[in-house]
């Protein structure tokens, strides 16, 4: 274990295995963050980011694939699948949203430890050849792993949808972006980004009203 605690979010609606999962994870040292519903665990990864999700694909209130892919819309942190369901419609449909892996129910502790070592593993390589989660365009800066947004040094609040469509902008500064992408998924307004200048848009218009802010995004 590293001196940090590696966080692992838990989303499961079953006591019993919500149970065998904390336990296993808490004796490795991991620290571990729980949810039983689908939308408390989308709360909880924008909160706590965690450095890996174990996600059930039935939950009460939404599927599990529902789950992956509005975590895809701003997360690169890996995915483990944990279901019942054994079809392998089921763990293509999971794995082509986002996932990184499946386990099928029942697992042992052994195997599911050495899936999260290795989606962990791959996490930290890719970490290494990626640059600083902190993207700066202007005087915006935008920091991934704290989730914050700065605009001349000024933090400025945004809503989660504001928050993605930014991070989406600023991933592809310089980029033209097709209408339709995933800012239209993510329930964000319309846009018709337009090369270059998207992101510093938002860095001028930050600092003015959020009303403003979303009327220029719409324009
Ligand atoms: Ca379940």
């Amino acid at each position: 274990m590293t001196e940090v605690p590696v966080r692992i979010l838990i989303i499961e609606d079953e006591p019993q295995m919500q149970k065998f999962l904390r336990t296993c994870l808490v004796a490795e040292g991991y620290r571990v963050v729980e949810a039983t519903k689908g939308q408390e665990g989308l709360d909880l990864a924008r909160t706590h980011n965690p450095d890996l999700v174990l996600l059930d694909l039935g939950l009460p209130d939404m599927d599990g694939t529902e789950v992956t892919k509005s975590l895809r819309e701003w997360s690169t942190k890996p995915i483990i699948i944990i279901s019942a369901r054994g079809q392998e419609d089921d763990k293509i449909r999971a794995l082509d949203v986002g996932a990184d892996d499946y386990l099928t129910k029942p697992f042992g502790t052994g195997e599911l430890m050495a899936r999260m070592r290795v989606a962990l593993r791959r996490t930290a390589r890719a970490g290494q050849e990626t640059p600083d989660p902190v993207m700066t365009v202007g005087e915006l800066v935008m920091d991934l792993d704290k989730r914050q947004v700065l605009v001349s040094g000024v933090e400025v609040h945004l809503t989660p949808n504001e928050y993605k469509l930014l991070a989406v902008l600023m991933k592809n500064a310089g980029k033209v972006l097709r209408t339709g992408s995933s800012s239209r998924r993510s329930g964000a307004p319309r846009t018709r980004p337009r090369p270059s200048t998207c992101a510093s848009t938002w860095c001028s218009s930050a600092t003015s009203s959020r009303r403003t802010r979303r009327a220029r995004a719409i324009s």
